[in-house]
């Protein structure tokens, strides 16, 4: 059995992480760059190893520290969190060649679903229904533009190696294919080392469902329901909700239930998340995330189930405490991400933090690395905290949600708050009609640049 592990992730997910350890009776160890040696992770984990410079690439990026810092604390495992290390099948291989455990999926299975035209050419396999494009990656503007016109426009060109909403560029018309098509390869060369892009059709007005998936390696995956996304920002997601107000339950376990066939018949472990556009009515696979997901807690509100937990236990050989026929919904919860970051251009703004007040009460969660007078170092993701508030039902969430917010205080940089506050105030939110395409087109109006 695993008794220590080392958390290669700072902020909230570390601390999400170390307190699910310790009500397991297992030890946890920060890692942490110079630049975080006043971090929470760094404080409420039982050791902590400095790990180096405040670059990503030489610290928490860097196999060898990450590596070494198990063989100093005699930790057995390493949880990776989200982002970093989290997706990197190399990683994995080399931390396994260690004789260290990793706790997530196999290095094959993220390499798999990490490469988004082999992710989708293994999920139609497998019986998921994706979004009609392109068989595979599109060498030449010209066979583009031939595909565009076969498929009719709009068309989106994504990068076969994107991720957190980059490498991807609508076409509207053929007169836009050259630019779009350039600037997504452009920008996967840059961001990820890889040009090869792929084309799908533009879908108009859905909404994005995610299915959380749960594997224990022998062949025994279960569903844990949808996560609604919809509302983003540049195609990353600010308010996430269980369940979606516009999912049926016969569709919730159609879905579902395609989901953790596919994954069974991979033999997938630990948790994943399989994300489709959904619209009128048919769900379409766009990529598959093999990690513990940042909107994981509004899952684990409605069926009373800890996924960390539950992580640890399939990586130490353990079956899944839960099985398909125990998981019933109860309630309804949201949560927001509050990123410090400056409205209304959404630019990072680190610094002090003068004053902070959590909500409390009933069913309100607050996931945060923040304390009064922490500095917010100005080198990682601008994330500071999700608030996630369950009730009874969708109603009840979000007056929830408006009462924690209004306790909720941070003061001394600026945050995302103002417009989760503002958003109480809209009708489409209170009755759940928005596609992803919504809240980019309400904050162009509600905060003009
Ligand atoms: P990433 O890996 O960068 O998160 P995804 O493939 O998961 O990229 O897509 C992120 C978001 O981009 C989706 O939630 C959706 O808003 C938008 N998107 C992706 N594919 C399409 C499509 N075919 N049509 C319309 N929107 C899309």
């Amino acid at each position: 059995m695993i008794d220590k592990i080392v958390i290669a992730n700072r902020g909230e997910i570390a601390l999400r992480v170390i307190r699910a350890c310790r009500e397991m009776g297992i030890k946890s160890v920060a890692v942490h760059s110079t630049a975080d040696s006043d971090a929470m992770h760094v404080r409420m984990a039982d050791e902590s190893v400095c790990i180096g410079p405040p670059a990503s690439a030489e610290s928490y990026l860097s196999f060898p520290a990450i590596i070494s810092a198990c063989e100093i604390t005699g930790a057995q495992a390493i949880h990776p969190g989200y982002g970093f290390l989290s997706e990197n099948a190399k990683f994995v291989q080399i931390i396994e060649d260690h004789g260290l455990t990793f706790i997530g999926p196999s290095a094959e299975h993220i390499r798999v679903m990490g490469d988004k035209i082999t992710a989708k050419d293994t999920m139609k396999k497998l019986g998921v229904p994706c979004v009609p494009g392109s068989d595979g990656g599109v060498p030449t503007v010209a066979d583009a533009k031939r595909i565009g016109a076969e498929m009719g426009y709009p068309v989106i060109i994504k990068a076969t190696a994107g991720g957190g909403g980059r490498g991807m560029k609508v076409a509207a018309t053929a007169a836009d294919m050259d630019r779009a098509f350039m600037t997504a390869r452009a920008e996967g060369k840059a961001a990820f080392g890889n040009d090869e892009v792929y084309i799908e059709k533009y879908l108009t007005t859905p909404r994005h469902i995610e299915i959380q998936v749960f594997g224990d390696g022998k062949g025994h995956a279960v569903h844990l329901g949808e996560r609604d996304c919809s509302l983003q920002r540049r195609h990353q997601k600010v308010w996430e909700e269980a369940p979606s107000p516009v999912i049926t339950q016969e569709e919730r376990e159609r879905i579902g239930k395609t989901c953790s066939d596919a994954v069974s018949k991979i033999d997938y472990i630990g948790a994943g998340t399989i994300e489709f556009l959904y619209e009128n009515g048919e769900f379409y696979f766009i990529e598959m995330n093999t990690r513990l997901q940042v909107e994981h807690p509004v899952t684990e509100a409605i069926f009373d189930v800890d996924l960390v937990r539950e992580q640890i236990r399939v990586a130490s050989g353990l079956h899944l405490s839960f099985k398909q026929e125990n998981l019933k919904i109860n309630g309804h919860s949201i949560e927001v991400r509050i990123n410090a970051e400056k409205i209304p251009n959404f630019s990072p703004c680190p610094g002090t933090i003068t004053a902070y007040h959590t909500p409390g009460g009933l069913g309100v969660r607050v996931d945060s690395a923040l304390y009064a007078g922490y500095k917010i170092p100005p080198y990682y993701d601008s994330l500071i905290g999700k608030l996630i508030v369950h009730g009874r039902d969708r109603k009840e969430a979000i007056a929830r949600l408006q009462r924690a917010l209004g306790e909720l205080i941070i003061d001394g940089v600026d945050t995302t708050l103002p417009l989760f506050d503002a958003l109480m105030g809209t009708d489409d939110i209170h009755t759940g009609s928005y596609n992803i395409h919504w809240l980019e087109d309400w904050i162009e109006k509600k905060f003009p640049e």
